[in-house]
């Protein structure tokens, strides 16, 4: 029996017909040993049973006829395009294919070439033709269902050259050793991996085809959740956490003086949290959910169980803005709560101690806070990643939450977890809501709580794509309107990624020209992140006492900004900005009984057709978790995995999202395993592929490839 992680190891020169040269294009294509080569999965088949000949083929409708070239033309047109001209024939009857701007099709489809070509047949001066038509070079390669190798042609190889190699690599290779157990495969109906490495080159039929597939698909994701959930049992294995109590008194007093009752989501949440919390294995989950679903205040309660049983509680933000207003949001949330003081104390309580450590805080300031923290008279530390820096110590760290896992690496994280004696317990929120079998590959390693609810009194918001001059003009009136009507607005400014002083520039630029034009006459206010705390606290409060009609802002409002008299929010230049993003901040307004707007200014010309398919997204639903789907399917599972898109990836035919149930199915295989007798140890071949294909041993281009799944 052969097996895979031995053929990672055999380099594809050692193949019949491959030699330096075709070894180098291979190699372009990230094949380099054998397993690579039975790895590169075929693009698309050509069922031959669909092959009709040309003569009948019906005028305007598509078909795929096998052709032998007859005579090839090259020339270019009056308007200087390359125009290539192949007269095809199958015996039937003739057909001439042309080529706009592929001029490398005269050596491609040199006389006497057997290809298939695909495409609509045309009518042009009496002459079939077919313009642009998809072509497959087949050789002689027989059978029904042909496979195509995908970027053959710019690697210098042909498709049949691949498909040649790949069938005498199976044919020496024999029969596969299976590496997952056959329980699994039975439990599952999953074909042998020797029967799916040939039927995804090489079905008979489509069903052949379907259940490779499906066996391969399963592989790749039980490869990657066998590395998250190893990596998960590591670490609570290796950590002694805290064992909180969740019976003190702060976060009950917490509870009871907000103005609302919690939703169900967020008990639930809380209950989830709190089981964590109160077991002695540190705990390592996901909370995910909407905006406005109310995460911060789950997330505080957490920290609160640890500040109420004389530990510490962090609170980290991606970015510096991001952190001072989550700071000032948890001060506003505190504000007037105590807890019993330590020793001896006339009254006995105290007031919650909040501070803010972020590479801006003056050094001064910062040694003090430090000093604070060691000591033990800070209860929570709210900051970016100057919070996890050497030289902040805390006396004792007992919760810890992250806000946007996705910007932290996870040494940052493994960075937290040794701050203290105890590892203490991590919380990582997200407000990208991530559909949720993407997030338990992406964030495999993690449980997940979902606040699937939002508060109640929510009215939605309508949001408009102002794509034109005269719709812009509407969307400015709508913003004088709603003022007239005693409401208020947020006006988000470009984005500008380059430079935090050129956006608060922008910013200023544009309070002044809606100053002297759109807005004249209404009281604007300015935030953007180039403003002291101080400052903007104090502009913060003025837009919210009703002083400032207008906040112009740049995107330090995306979070913790709570003024339900606020309406409209116009985003200039929206098409700068992702949809999460956009979707974030649109999320500042609607918080009140009054019908709230957004309006996306973004001229529809030259716009990217994904740049329109995210405003449209935006302007048709609310729904998070649609949205991240829109996103998902945008933006490509590339990127959601952060996996390099040449070469080798982790995700060659499963996808997250049609794959969804053997997401789970993986998942539920990988606990298996992993916690069963002897571990991932006693599945040595399995243990092996996981290495190889995924491993950061490996020396190929995957070497990082498990820190990218979880740096993501
Ligand atoms: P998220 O972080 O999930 O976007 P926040 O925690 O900022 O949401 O909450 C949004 C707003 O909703 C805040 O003003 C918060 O005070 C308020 N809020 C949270 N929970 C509730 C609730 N159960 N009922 C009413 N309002 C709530
Ligand atoms: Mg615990």
């Amino acid at each position: 029996m052969r097996r895979l992680s031995q053929l990672a190891r055999i380099p594809v020169t050692e193949l019949h017909g491959v030699g330096p040269k075709k070894a180098d294009g291979l190699a372009s294509l990230g094949i380099v040993t054998v397993a690579d080569l039975l790895m590169h999965y075929p693009r698309r088949y050509l069922d031959r049973t669909n092959q009709a000949r040309i003569a009948d083929l019906a005028l305007g409708e598509e078909g795929m006829v096998l052709a032998t070239v007859r005579r090839v033309q090259s020339r270019r047109t009056r308007n200087r395009r390359s125009l290539v001209e192949v007269d095809v024939g199958d015996g039937s009857a003739y057909l001439r294919c042309t080529f706009f701007n592929q001029a490398w099709r005269a050596s491609q489809l040199s006389t006497g070439t057997n290809a298939v070509f695909f495409g609509r047949l045309e009518q042009f001066q009496g002459r079939r033709r077919m313009t642009n038509p998809v072509v497959d070079l087949v050789g002689d390669r027989t059978g029904r269902i042909v496979p195509v190798y995908p970027q053959s042609e710019k690697a210098g190889l042909t498709t049949w050259e691949l498909g040649g190699w790949i069938e005498g690599a199976l044919e020496r290779a024999g029969p596969f050793l299976d590496p997952v157990p056959a329980e699994v495969r039975r439990r599952f109906g999953l074909v042998e991996r020797s029967a799916a490495i040939r039927g995804i080159h090489l079905p008979e039929t489509a069903d052949d085809h379907r259940s490779a597939r499906t066996r391969l698909v399963f592989d790749e994701l039980l490869r990657i959740q066998l590395v998250l959930v190893r990596r998960k049992r590591e670490l609570e294995q290796a950590a002694v956490g805290v064992a909180h109590h969740l019976d003190g008194v702060l976060v009950r007093r917490f509870h009871e003086r907000l103005p609302f009752g919690l939703t169900t989501a967020q008990q639930r949440a809380i209950a989830e949290i709190g089981h964590d919390l109160a077991g002695p294995v540190p705990m390592h989950r996901l909370l995910q959910g909407d905006v406005g679903s109310g995460k911060t205040l789950v997330a505080l309660s957490a920290l609160l169980v640890a500040v109420q049983g004389g530990h510490q509680g962090a609170f980290m933000a991606p970015t510096e803005v991001l952190a001072e207003q989550h700071h000032l949001g948890i001060r506003r949330l505190v504000e007037g709560l105590t807890l019993a003081a330590e020793g001896d104390n006339l009254f006995g309580e105290r007031p919650v101690r909040v501070e803010l450590v972020t590479s801006r805080t003056p050094a001064a300031e910062r040694a003090r806070v430090a000093a604070a923290l060691a000591g033990g008279d800070v209860d929570l530390a709210v900051g970016t990643h100057a919070l996890i820096q050497e030289q902040v110590a805390f006396r004792s760290l007992g919760a810890v939450v992250i806000d946007e896992q996705h910007r932290f690496g996870v040494e940052q994280r493994a960075a937290l977890r040794g701050k203290g004696t105890a590892v203490p317990d991590v919380l990582v929120m997200t407000a990208t809501p991530i559909p949720r079998t993407a997030a338990m590959t992406v964030y495999g390693d993690l449980d997940v709580s979902v606040l699937d609810e939002l508060p109640p009194g929510r009215t939605p918001v309508t949001t408009r794509w102002a794509r034109t001059e005269a719709q812009e003009g509407e969307a400015w009136a709508g913003v004088r309107a709603e003022v007239a009507a005693g409401h208020q607005a947020f006006v988000v400014c470009p984005l500008i990624e380059e430079s935090e002083a050129i956006e608060a520039r922008s910013a200023e630029e544009t309070l002044h020209r809606l100053g002297q034009g759109e807005l004249a006459g209404l009281r604007l206010g300015l935030l953007h992140g180039r403003i002291g705390v101080r400052d903007k606290d104090v502009a913060m409060e003025a837009f919210r006492a009703g002083d400032v009609d207008v906040l112009v802002a740049t995107t330090v409002i995306e979070v913790g900004v709570d003024v339900p008299n606020a309406t409209v929010m116009v985003v200039v230049d929206a098409d700068r900005f992702g949809l999460a993003q956009l979707h974030q901040l649109r999320g500042r307004v609607g918080r009140g009984r009054a019908v709230s707007w957004c309006h996306l200014l973004a001229p529809a010309e030259g716009l990217t057709p994904e740049a329109q398919a995210r405003l449209e997204a935006l302007e048709r639903t609310s729904d998070g978790f649609e949205l991240a789907e829109v996103d998902l399917d945008l933006r490509g599972e590339g990127t959601l995995m952060g996996a390099q898109q040449k070469g080798r990836s982790d995700l060659r035919l499963a996808s997250l999202r049609r794959d969804e149930v053997w997401v789970g199915r993986a998942r539920e295989v990988a606990f298996t395993l992993v916690d069963g007798p002897g571990g991932l140890d006693a599945h040595p071949e399995l243990a092996q592929e996981v290495e190889l294909l995924l491993g950061p041993d490996d020396a190929g281009p995957s070497g990082d490839r498990t820190e990218y799944l979880f740096k993501s």
